[in-house]
């Protein structure tokens, strides 16, 4: 059994040292010494982010409620005790806190959340706020502790991202690796009714340059603007899970009853998107958005709008995983199942005229652009490369809010100046690349102050530091370089164009996207990649 301070120290170790090398070692090391129900849990700690995605569950705590229950402690801990809690003790009451729902549920995360503090000590308090806020510094890079994994199990690195593509939980993945080691972790693979993280697509800027990056070739899908849905079905029955996994199959029963009788027969997992729509035309997801309050009601909101199902790809049919199958293929096999209604209209294009004219008519018809696909790529679930290529009107990049600023004039009391950052993928920070305060309604900004009050670290004179969590997609016209940031570069023109309550911030736009970009735009500029 390993207790929550030999955690702790072990972390304290961890991150004296900055290479990245010594740091894979030590984790491995520590990895190796957990019991085996330990594993799980020690990484999920280790990553921060605490629950598997695919469960559903957040602990609902905010800054406020701690501040208040620390309060409490300082007063009524008269008689410093302590017993050493092990790390599952730990994480069993972290998914208390989390699974208190309904009425009274307030006053029992309180609750929990006192009795697991009075547990520990000061540097282990410290230590836990760091995991609740998702501060974790080591942990904040996936890649290291993926690399940890593979050093502790002996499997090599490539088995152990593809396992992870599978079971999208690093807890999980490094349970299979060290205590099944490299025959069980090539048995892992898709799952019916486990989700894994759906693909992804990078930015091209024109059909030309998506042309030059498949050889001349490609497939191009209308890319619909809605909600990411991968539905999996066995024997009669279906679920729906969103892009970040959550189960969210009561809120959409339209899609459900739509699509049932064309699956049913199989043991199915595919992959679209579904739109609101009104009359004939699409609902901009933007405005589905404008309609929700909280995360959690953007799902819900869902069942108010009738909604239209694309489907761009199929992962598994009946007993075969089709992931390593090319695009081409799959593509034939979902038309051949599901049928014309329910496919993303798609052309195959040679030529850039052709390529352009379909565009016109995707954005035509109220869509946001088009997706490029490779023919013969594969599907690479929770990966964003260039076999898929999406193509827009606008430039817009993914941020995070790291920090606001209290406003003025018409904007007093609200916090309304946004620091927006990209992700450095190397240390795993944030970094800051523009601020504004444009695009947002009255009303937004409302909820937007409730939302970031909640997630405050700290305030010095009139701006807020705050957890990152809430991602926002940006427009902007032009990538400057700048001494400003440390990132090196500033968003001329930002304004927000949409709250992704749906991203977490982990899925942003990078550092090097960003430079990528730069570099793109002085090309386009000089009018060598038209
Ligand atoms: P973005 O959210 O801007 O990174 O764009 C990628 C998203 O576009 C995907 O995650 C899907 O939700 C959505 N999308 C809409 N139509 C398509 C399509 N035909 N192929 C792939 N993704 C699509």
């Amino acid at each position: 059994m390993t207790s929550f301070k030999e955690l702790t120290d072990f972390l304290k170790n961890v991150e004296k040292t900055s290479s990245k090398k010594t740091k894979v070692i030590l984790l491995a090391e520590f990895l190796k010494r957990l019991d085996k129900n330990e594993i799980a849990i020690a990484v999920r700690l280790l990553s921060g982010k605490i629950f598997p995605e695919y469960s559903n569950l957040s602990l609902g705590v905010g800054w406020a409620t701690i501040q208040k229950v620390l309060k409490t402690i300082n007063v009524c801990r008269l008689f410093p005790y302590q017993m050493e809690m092990s790390i599952k003790d730990v994480y069993t009451l972290l998914e208390k806190i989390a699974k208190a729902k309904g009425e009274g549920s307030r006053t029992k995360k309180e609750m929990y959340l006192r009795s697991l503090i009075l547990s520990l000590s000061r540097e282990e308090i410290d230590f836990l706020l760091r995991i609740i806020f998702g501060e974790v510094r080591i942990g904040a890079s996936e890649g290291i502790l993926l690399e940890a994994v593979a050093e502790a199990s002996n499997c090599t690195i490539e088995e152990i991202r593809r396992a992870y593509m599978f079971l999208s939980d690093l807890g999980d993945v490094a349970e299979a690796a060290i205590t099944r080691g490299r025959i069980g972790i090539n048995q892992v693979s898709l799952k019916l009714f486990r989700p894994v993280k759906p693909m992804l697509a990078d930015m091209a800027y024109s059909v030309s340059e998506a042309l030059k990056e498949h050889g001349g070739i490609t497939a191009l899908e209308y890319k619909y603007d809605g909600i990411r849905v991968q539905i999996h079905s066995k024997s009669g029955k279906i679920k729906v899970f969103s892009r970040r996994l959550s189960n969210i199959t009561d809120n959409v029963p339209d899609i459900v009853r739509a699509i049932e009788d064309k699956i049913k027969g199989h043991d199915i997992v595919v992959d679209g998107e579904a739109i609101g729509t009104k009359g004939d035309k699409p609902v901009p997801f933007q405005d589905i958005v404008r309609r929700v309050q909280r995360k959690n009601d953007l799902f819900s909101i869902l069942r108010e709008l009738p909604l239209r199902l694309y489907l761009f790809d199929i992962l598994f049919l009946d007993g075969k995983l089709l992931v390593d199958e090319p695009y081409r293929k799959r593509w034939e096999i979902l038309e051949r199942i599901v049928g014309e209604d329910f496919l993303a209209k798609r052309l195959v294009v040679s030529s850039r005229n052709e390529g352009e004219k379909f565009f016109q008519e995707a954005i035509n018809e109220g869509h946001e652009g088009v997706v490029a696909k490779k023919l013969d790529s594969v599907y690479e679930p929770g990966c964003r490369g260039k076999k898929w290529l999406k193509i827009k009107e606008f430039d817009t990049i993914d941020c995070v809010i790291v920090a606001a600023e209290w406003g003025h004039g018409r904007r007093t009391g609200w916090l309304s100046d946004y620091y927006l950052a990209v992700l450095n993928e190397e240390t795993g920070e944030f970094e800051v690349v523009g601020k504004t305060f444009k695009g947002l309604t009255d009303r937004e900004f409302e909820e937007m102050t409730k939302r970031l009050l909640e997630l405050r670290i700290s305030e010095r004179e009139y701006v807020v530091k705050v957890k990152p969590q809430i991602v926002v997609e940006v427009a902007y016209s032009e990538i400057q370089k700048s001494p400003k940031y440390r990132s090196g570069l500033a968003l001329r023109f930002a304004r927000i164009t949409r709250i992704r309550w749906d991203k977490n911030p982990y899925e942003i736009t990078t550092l090097n996207e960003l430079w990528d970009r730069y570099r793109k735009q002085f090309e386009r500029k000089a009018g060598i990649n038209t």
